[in-house]
């Protein structure tokens, strides 16, 4: 289903209207103090689209923690451009079903972990991309900054956020110091965790993430530019729908209907193939670490609009 331009607009205040939350229910991470601060009743929405449009409604443009939603764009540039020589044989593409900072698997698969969107994965990948740079935070900002447009304020990494986080950092250290000794890091853990959780720190908005994830949906066509090829794009849509929810892939696949990749700050990146990237934004979370208010909007925007992959 194709919606012509008023309709969505006014779908997407509707959304708003609709899930905004009224009261403070949910959850907020406990290892990252700055996450507790931004108010519970946030709730943003936009919508860009393959043709070139930008639909919003709500505090779409006001920057939040992109959190995990990083994972899909470092395993983005991490595929560019043939550089992912090496990197399968690291990490494994099967959905978890465990928690995103779970240890338990990585053990039992001698140092593999499962998928590229659980921190465990996600390490390996940050620390196949400091094999090329020594900031990849920074050059992934980079990446967003310029996919992003000029829409709204420059995204940034919020060190403060990030100091934070690396205080209270002892179960990725821990997972990073599990792969370190199965020789699946080649950096060392601290500096591995500490370029994690700076590009977890990177502050955006639902607009700027719409826009900048639109490639995934756009056979990797982004907004400045060529991003993937046709094939990776699809690749990465497919490990987000088994595996971008972390322990509630099924039941988001189940109640959505789309690939998407959540963070604990509350931000939601979904993909509609051939269409729009839609990105939604609401802070208190449920109890697998994905937002609540937000998964419920998807589910009935998808509801409304048809827009699914099935
Ligand atoms: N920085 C967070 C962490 O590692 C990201 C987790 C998430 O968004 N699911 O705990």
């Amino acid at each position: 289903t194709t919606l012509s331009a008023p309709p969505l607009g006014l779908l997407l205040e509707d959304i708003v209207r609709r899930h905004r939350p009224r009261q403070n229910a949910g959850n907020v991470p406990t290892n990252i103090p700055f996450l507790a601060t931004v108010p519970f009743d946030r709730f943003g929405i936009a919508v860009a689209t393959t043709s070139g449009e930008v639909y919003s409604s709500g505090d779409a443009g006001v920057p939040f923690s992109i959190q995990s939603i990083s994972k899909v764009f470092t395993l983005a540039m991490a595929l560019q451009g043939g550089r992912s020589a090496g990197l399968w044989s690291r990490v494994l593409r099967e959905p978890s079903g465990t928690s995103f900072n779970s240890l338990v698997q990585l053990e039992a698969e001698k140092g593999i972990p499962r998928n590229p969107f659980i921190n465990a994965g996600a390490l390996v990948v940050t620390d196949h991309l400091l094999e090329e740079t020594p900031d990849a935070a920074t050059q992934l900002l980079r990446f967003l900054t310029e996919q992003a447009g000029d829409a709204g304020p420059a995204p940034f990494i919020d060190e403060a956020a990030a100091a934070g986080e690396l205080d209270s950092s002892s179960r990725n250290l821990a997972l990073a110091h599990f792969l370190k000794d199965f020789a699946n890091l080649t950096r060392p853990a601290a500096v591995v965790v500490e370029n994690y959780v700076r590009q977890c720190s990177i502050m955006m908005t639902c607009v700027q993430l719409a826009r900048a994830g639109l490639f995934l949906a756009n056979n990797g066509q982004g907004t400045a530019g060529t991003v993937l090829s046709p094939s990776e794009a699809k690749r990465i849509g497919s490990i987000m729908l088994t595996c971008g929810m972390y322990d509630a892939a099924g039941e988001f696949a189940y109640r959505v209907g789309l690939p998407g990749k959540s963070g604990v700050g509350g931000g939601i990146l979904v993909i509609v193939p051939g269409q729009c990237a839609i990105c939604v934004w609401s802070p208190r979370l449920d109890a697998k670490g994905n937002s609540l208010a937000g998964t419920a909007a998807l589910a009935d925007l998808s509801d409304r609009t048809g827009w699914s992959v099935f």
